[in-house]
C-alpha cells in the first residue's frame, strides 16, 4: 500500500522543505520545531499564518483518536488505545518484516481501514534517592507475528507495520497528558523521561521504523532523550540486534528469553527455531560489548511450564558472566491459553535460585493489572467487545492442545489456582 499522505515524522527537514517548497525556507523549520515538541496538530502551530495551518491540515495526517483511556495504580499508570485513520498509512508489507523468519510471516493480515494501537504511560514519583520518571511503552506493530502462545498480542496476530509517525505519536500523546497535568501526583515529571519499545509487536521486525523512531527521540533537535533512557526489546531477531548495534548508540537492549533451553523455548518463543539461544546470546553479548550497556533479560513466569527451580538454575548457568539483569514477570492471563502466573512462593524460589547463582534479578510486577496493561490485552478486550476474533489465539490453543510433548502440558505447582490443560491424548 502506498501512503497517500506523507508522514511528517518520516519526512525530516528536507522532506518538509520539499512539501512546502512555495514557502520561505524557515516555514519548514517552524513546522519541524513544532513536531519535535510533540505538536502535530497544525491548528496549534500558532506562529504559522492561518492559511498555511489550513493547508497543513490537508497535507498532513490527522491526529489519532483516543479510543480508550484507562488508569490504575492511583493514576500513575495510564493506558491508551489509539485509533489511526486509514490515511495514516498502515503498511503491512514495508521493509523490516523480511527480518522476521518467513515462517512467521504467514497470516499477516492486510488492512486498509483504521488501526488500533496500545501505549502505556508509567509514572514513578521522585524519591529521596531517585528522580521522578515518566516512561512510555510504545508499540511498533499492530499486533505481532511472532506467535508466543502466552502473549495476548501474539494471540491477536499481526495486522500491520506501524509508521514512524505512529510510533512517535504514542509518545506525543503521553507528553500532552503529562504537560496538561493529567497525572496530578507530587514528584511526577511533566514530560516523558524514558521510552521503552515493549508494547505490541516485535520492534526488530519493523526495524527501519524502530531505528527512525529512536533517532527522533534521541535527536538533540528532536525530543532530545538520552539514548540511555531508551530501551528496545526483542524476542530474539539476531539480524536486527546486529543492526541496532551498528547504530553505536547506548540504547538498552532487553532480550526476552522465557526459557532456559532451546527445547522449551522453541515452543514458547517460536522464533527460537530460527535463532536458537546460543546464537541469540552471542549476538546480545556482542551488542553489550559494542554499546557499553548492561543487558536486560526478560523472563515471563508461567506456572508449571518454565518456573521450576531447576529451570532457574539452568538459566543462571547460561547467563553467568553476562553481568546482566533479569526481570521476572509473572504471566498475565490471556484469552487463548489457560496458563497462569505461579503462586508467589514459586516466584520467590525461582528468584532465589537465580540470585544464589550470582545472577541479578528482580520480580517485576506488571503495572496496571486492573486495566489490562499487559501488552495486547486492551486491544484483545476491545477487539472482542467489537465482535472481532483473535485469529492467532485459536491457532495457539489448537497447537498447544495437540502437542505431542509433555513439556507444554500444564502441571500446576502445588497451591496454584490456575486451571490445568488436559494432557494430549
Ligand atoms: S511476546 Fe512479544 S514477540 Fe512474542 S507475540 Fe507477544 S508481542 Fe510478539
Amino acid at each position: 500500500m502506498t501512503m497517500s499522505i506523507p508522514d511528517p515524522y518520516a519526512l525530516g527537514r528536507g522532506g518538509l522543505a520539499a512539501l512546502l517548497d512555495d514557502q520561505p525556507r524557515y516555514r519548514a523549520e517552524q513546522v519541524h520545531r513544532w513536531l519535535v515538541r510533540g505538536v502535530d496538530d497544525p491548528t496549534e502551530m500558532t506562529d504559522l499564518p492561518r492559511s498555511l495551518r489550513a493547508r497543513l491540515m490537508e497535507l498532513l495526517p490527522p491526529p489519532p483518536v483516543l479510543l480508550r483511556h484507562t488508569s490504575a495504580d492511583g493514576g500513575l499508570t495510564r493506558k491508551v488505545l489509539l485509533g489511526f485513520p486509514a490515511s495514516h498509512g498502515l503498511d503491512p508489507l514495508r521493509s523490516g518484516l523480511e527480518i522476521a523468519p518467513r515462517s512467521l510471516q504467514a497470516g499477516v493480515e492486510s488492512r486498509a481501514d483504521a488501526v488500533e494501537i496500545e501505549s502505556v504511560l508509567m509514572c514513578y514519583p521522585a524519591r529521596q534517592d531517585r528522580a521522578g520518571r515518566a516512561t512510555v511503552c510504545v508499540s511498533t506493530q499492530a499486533g505481532c507475528a511472532m506467535g508466543c502462545p502466552f502473549c495476548a498480542t501474539g494471540q491477536a496476530g499481526l495486522r500491520g507495520q506501524l509508521s514512524v509517525g505512529q510510533v512517535v505519536r504514542q509518545v506525543t500523546v503521553m507528553q500532552r497528558l503529562l504537560s496538561q497535568g493529567a497525572v496530578d501526583v507530587p514528584g511526577v515529571p511533566d514530560h516523558v523521561t524514558n521510552v521503552v519499545f515493549m508494547g505490541m509487536g516485535e520492534p526488530l521486525a519493523n526495524l527501519d521504523v524502530t531505528i527512525a523512531a529512536v533517532r527522533w527521540l534521541h535527536d538533540p533537535d528532536g525530543f532530545d532523550l538520552s539514548a540511555r533512557s531508551i530501551t528496545v526489546s526483542t524476542v530474539g531477531l539476531v539480524p536486527g540486534i546486529r543492526r541496532l548495534g551498528e547504530l553505536g548508540l547506548p540504547i538498552t537492549l532487553a532480550v526476552s528469553l522465557h526459557a532456559p533451553d532451546d527445547e522449551l523455548r522453541d515452543d514458547l518463543v517460536p522464533v527460537n527455531r530460527q535463532h536458537p539461544l546460543a546464537e541469540l546470546l552471542a549476538a546480545a553479548r556482542q551488542y553489550s560489548d559494542r554499546s557499553g550497556r548492561r543487558l536486560t533479560f526478560e523472563y515471563v513466569l508461567i506456572d508449571g511450564i518454565n518456573a521450576g527451580v531447576d529451570q532457574a538454575r539452568r538459566l543462571a548457568s547460561r547467563l553467568r558472566g553476562f553481568g546482566a539483569h533479569v526481570n521476572l514477570i509473572p504471566m498475565n492471563a490471556t484469552p487463548a491459553v489457560p496458563w497462569r502466573a505461579p503462586p508467589v512462593p514459586v516466584q520467590l524460589a525461582f528468584l532465589a535460585a537465580l540470585t544464589d547463582a550470582g545472577v541479578t534479578a528482580t520480580i517485576r510486577h506488571n503495572r496496571g493489572g486492573a486495566i489490562d496493561a499487559a501488552c495486547g490485552q486492551l486491544y484483545a478486550d476491545y477487539a472482542m467487545a467489537s465482535g472481532r476474533t483473535l485469529p492467532a489465539a485459536v491457532g495457539a490453543a489448537e497447537r498447544l492442545s495437540t502437542q505431542g510433548s509433555t513439556r507444554l502440558v500444564m502441571a500446576p505447582t502445588q497451591g496454584s489456582a490456575g486451571p490445568a490443560m488436559a494432557p494430549p491424548s
